[in-house]
């Protein structure tokens, strides 16, 4: 099955998966029992504006909490979820669980953009636009309630089919993210071209940055391009009081990462963004580099 996939949006044959293998088909009939017996789950890691402290949104990031296994890392599921197509099931589940707790949140005051992953075959399905419209209505959820975050090498898998898509997303209003930038094969040309708002540092260079200076290089090159761009930035991976300084200095607009908090199930979340103030910020400001 896997070598027969070709065209437009095919990935690249790997002979490591077999789709007969017992292990691929234990873990695809525990992933459809999963999304059947709620054992996945959401959780949201905040946003924070590096120079107000302002928490301006919140990635959404799958769990599956296996019954045997334990937790089962998305590392190890997403990527066969791809291969086998069924990340699109995975994909509107995640949506739908995600527009829902957006709604959750608006109810006490806490409306905010959360940001879904996108995968490769997601964003190759013709009919996303259609869905994302059905999704938003069913929920009465606004546009601004979603922001997409899409990584290069899924664009640049097939870059015109990409454009379109991402073309007619946006006109619908939904915001656009770029993941893991700098980690996968891109074009300066089609990142010009594509109508995205936001591009997020892949957390490999923020936590070499003050170790390597060619990671740093990388970051402030980032920032410089983005902001010449009209877009605004996101470093992922900000672990200490120094990322945090060492990125403000370099006018990253947003962290997100585990110094500000872990991913959190939605009502820690939300206690977390009513804890959270402004306040918290200044002192990772002017916290001494020893801490
Ligand atoms: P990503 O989109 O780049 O997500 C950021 C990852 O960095 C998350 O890992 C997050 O927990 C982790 N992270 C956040 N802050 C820190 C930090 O300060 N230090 C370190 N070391 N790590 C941090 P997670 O949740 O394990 O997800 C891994 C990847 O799996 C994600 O990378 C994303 O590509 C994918 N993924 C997760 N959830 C979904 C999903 O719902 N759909 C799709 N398509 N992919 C997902
Ligand atoms: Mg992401
Ligand atoms: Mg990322
Ligand atoms: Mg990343």
């Amino acid at each position: 099955y896997a070598a027969k996939r070709r065209g437009a949006g095919a990935l690249a044959y790997d002979p490591a998966f077999d789709s007969g293998s017992a292990r691929t088909i234990s873990l695809l009939s525990g992933l459809r029992h999963a999304v059947d017996h709620h054992e996945l789950r959401l959780v949201l890691q905040p946003k924070v504006a590096l120079h107000t402290g302002h928490v301006e949104g919140a990635e959404a990031l799958v769990r599956w909490q296996h019954p045997q296994r334990g937790p089962v890392p998305p590392m190890e599921f997403i990527p066969f979820a791809e291969q086998t197509g069924f990340i699109r099931t995975l994909t509107a589940w995640i949506l739908d669980e995600c527009l829902h707790t957006w709604r959750a949140l608006a109810s006490q005051g806490l409306a905010m953009p959360l940001s879904v992953n996108l995968s490769t075959r997601d964003l190759m399905d013709l009919e996303l636009p259609q869905k994302f419209e059905a999704l938003l209505q069913r929920h009465g959820a606004p546009s601004e309630a979603l922001c997409l975050e899409i990584t290069e090498s899924a664009i640049m898998d097939d870059p015109a089919r990409a454009q379109q898509t991402l073309e007619r997303l946006h006109e619908m209003g939904l915001r656009l993210a770029i993941d893991d930038f700098g980690t996968g094969y891109s074009s300066l040309a089609y990142l010009k071209r594509l109508p995205v708002q936001e591009l997020k540092i892949d957390k490999s260079f923020v936590m070499q940055m003050e170790r390597d200076s060619d990671d740093a290089k990388i970051v402030r090159s980032t920032v410089d391009l983005a902001h010449n761009l009209g877009l605004s930035v996101v470093a992922e991976g900000v672990e200490t009081p120094s990322h945090w300084r060492t990125l403000r200095g370099l006018d990253c607009d947003l962290a997100q990462g585990y110094l500000i908090a872990r991913p959190l199930p939605s009502d820690a979340f939300a206690a977390w963004v009513r804890r959270w103030t402004e306040h918290d910020a200044r002192v990772l400001q002017e916290a001494p580099t020893t801490l």
